[in-house]
């Protein structure tokens, strides 16, 4: 999900900056040639070209990929450092946008290095001025808005990522929750029609809870679902991924792998659960069904098979594993 507007944010980065480019860059070249600088000209076409050209691959590829996001920060970079080594020192005013647009294409400390490197290229430009204090407030000036830009980006991806938790994580659990698992199934599926990946769905759902909820109370039901999200977080394996559906119904994302193997792993955790988590009653159960990604399947279809198969189990006398037909 927030994969997905990052990418349509960096899109649209790309394209605004052909744009900018365009319209700011693109007069130049039209002075430049009619003056008879004909290298100017080229430049400024260079840079033009570059940006339009971006923008345009990452039309066709349907994302502005990193290559394209790097290609572009390095490319407005060097274009702006030899403009402004080809002309006088006024022309440093074009390493400012400069700076700011590598944050908005980089990441943070990538960004930093290159505008690090960027106003080492603007030193000799800065001493060619010939008064200390001139020099000395070009270089600042840049080092400053470059350190501004830094800490206003480095603190706008953090707020990023935390803002992501939250929308993604159940808080009482801290596992996934449905809007994460919805993404989850959706790049599962990809990956099933593209390479034939197989993955696996456990969906499991505490058996009596209702009657746990009723006799102790709305606290001891949330300890024991917070104690489920501690066991399925311990044992997740890396490729697994673990979710609290709603209520006290979790899902278990196995990918690359099989329902048999995927069998196994339900009924380590049915026995788990069943062993390990203790109510004030005594242990408590779960009933499990599973069900992997089957050819042509949506994963709205894959899911409902996965359910169905859950609720077999209850009907089947609960605290056991069903797998769904294939
Ligand atoms: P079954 O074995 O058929 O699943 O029986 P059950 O009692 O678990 O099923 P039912 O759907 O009747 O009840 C689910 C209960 O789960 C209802 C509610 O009291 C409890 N529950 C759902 N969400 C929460 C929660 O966030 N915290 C707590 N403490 N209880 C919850
Ligand atoms: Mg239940
Ligand atoms: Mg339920």
């Amino acid at each position: 999900m927030f994969d997905n507007s990052t990418k349509k944010f960096q899109l649209g980065l790309v394209y605004l900056f052909a744009i900018l480019a365009v319209l700011g860059i693109g007069p130049f070249v039209y002075l430049r040639y009619a003056q008879g600088e004909i290298t100017h000209a080229l430049l400024d076409l260079a840079i033009v070209g570059a940006a339009v050209s971006s923008a345009l691959y990452s039309r066709w590829r349907g994302e502005a990929t990193p290559a394209i996001l790097n290609f572009a920060a390095f490319f407005y970079t060097a274009g702006a450092l030899t403009v402004v080594h080809l002309n006088t020192p006024i022309f440093v005013f074009w390493i400012f946008p400069t700076i700011l647009a590598n944050f908005f294409l980089l990441r943070p400390t990538r960004a930093i290095v290159l505008n690090i490197i960027a106003i080492a290229f603007v030193i000799p430009v800065a001493l060619r001025l010939g008064k200390t204090l001139d020099s000395f407030a070009m270089i600042s000036s840049l080092v400053i808005g470059s350190v501004m830009a830094y800490l206003f980006a480095y603190l706008t991806e953090q707020q990023r990522i935390r803002l992501e938790i939250f929308a993604s994580q159940d808080p009482l659990t801290m596992l996934g929750n449905r809007r994460l698992m919805d993404e989850e199934l959706r790049l599962c599926v990809e990956d099933f029609t593209r390479y034939q990946m197989p993955a696996t769905l456990i969906v499991f759902d505490l058996d009596k809870f209702k009657a746990i909820n009723d006799k102790f109370g709305h606290n001891v039901g949330d300890q024991l679902l917070i104690d489920i999200g501690s066991l399925l977080t311990t044992r997740l394996r890396k490729t697994d991924r673990a979710f609290r559906f709603g209520g006290e119904e979790f899902v278990l994302l196995a990918r690359n792998t099989k329902l048999e193997e995927a069998a196994v792993i339900a009924e380590q955790i049915r026995i788990q659960i069943a062993t390990h988590i203790q109510g004030p009653d005594g242990s408590i159960s779960a009933s499990f069904g599973c069900a992997s990604i089957q050819a042509e399947e949506t994963r709205e279809q894959w899911f409902v098979r996965a359910d169905r198969a859950m609720y077999q189990a209850k009907e089947q006398g609960r605290n056991c594993v069903v797998l769904a037909n294939e």
